[in-house]
């Protein structure tokens, strides 16, 4: 085969693959579009924002990027047929550039959409539910009124603010529909009882990492609800890095804050600061839940020293 002829046979390829490319790009989008269009249902849609569309938006990216890729392979077909080294340098450019259009976006999507999304989610969270029983609107109960609906498993995934429960009610027809949420601090799901409440509770160092070896930790949880006691063995990275760990800042003029003013609370909102300097917000109804999320925080700040 003549190095023409091969060449012609590539571009032919390479446009294709901008086809196949280009669909897939917008493809994602519609699919992406179709879905927030399908969900009705304000906690559906909610799950889908939050767990699916960035996806969406990434594989919109990544095609529009290997669309690049191709196209660049079928240009400066002049000095590409005059010598097969020109062949290796467009190849080159076109992954630096393919790269560069489907690569930084993304990373753009992820520091971007989390702040567009969290408007567009309260508000779906909020959206007063319509009763398919009597078609009317529903009611959000308070963190106090909802316990009763909620079994004791619920309640012990919510008093560790693993997980957060709404509870919405029909007045008239005493229909009940409840909506789980991730809660503020993070809890593994237990593998005996399924929920929510398999928290660190200690960390031992089995051996230390050195520069050279990676060291060993045992990790030792137990569930807040079941009680279940489970031991995990772990490396340790040879440099230590990334330990994640929170301290909070001012956390006394909080609580001085709070139990001064204890009428008329309608909303705390919480600023904690984490090792790296990143705030992390969080809102509280009422002063007890605030006062016990601090004293969850103190314990996973133990846990973790
Ligand atoms: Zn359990």
């Amino acid at each position: 085969m003549s190095y023409e002829s091969f060449l012609s046979g590539f571009h032919s390829v390479m446009y294709v693959a901008i086809a196949i490319s280009l669909l897939f790009a917008l493809g994602s989008l519609f699919i992406n579009f179709l879905n927030l269009a399908r969900f009705k249902d304000p906690k559906l849609k909610y799950d889908y924002i939050s767990s699916r569309e960035k996806k969406m938006y990434i594989y919109f990216f990544i095609g529009l990027g290997a669309a690049v890729f191709f196209y660049l392979n079928t240009l400066f077909r002049e000095p590409v047929a005059e010598s097969k080294g020109w062949i290796f340098i467009r190849f080159a450019v076109a992954i630096c550039a393919g790269t560069l259009v489907g690569y930084i976006p993304s990373l753009l999507l992820k520091y971007m959409l989390p702040a567009n999304q969290k408007g567009r989610l309260k508000k779906l969270r909020f959206q007063p539910r319509t009763s398919p029983k009597s078609g009317k609107q529903m009611r959000l109960l308070t963190e106090q009124e909802e316990d009763v609906h909620l079994d004791e498993a619920m309640q012990a995934e919510e008093n560790i603010f693993s997980v957060d429960y709404d509870v919405w009610v029909d007045d008239d027809s005493d229909y009940v529909k409840i909506e789980k949420y991730p809660g503020h601090l993070v809890a593994l799901e237990c593998d005996r009882c399924g929920m929510q409440t398999l928290k660190l509770k200690k960390e031992e160092i089995l051996k230390q990492p050195t520069d050279t070896e990676p060291g060993e930790i045992v990790k030792h949880y137990k569930c807040s609800y079941c009680n279940r006691v489970k031991h995990e063995n772990k490396q340790i990275a040879q440099l230590e890095a990334n330990k994640e760990s929170f301290f909070l800042r001012f956390k006394d003029h909080i609580g001085e804050a709070i139990s001064e003013k204890q009428y008329a609370i309608q909303l705390i909102r919480m600023e904690v600061f984490d090792n790296e300097g990143h705030p992390h917000h969080y809102e509280f109804g009422d002063i007890d839940q605030a006062q016990s999320f601090l004293k969850e925080l103190e314990d996973k700040k133990a846990t973790d020293e």
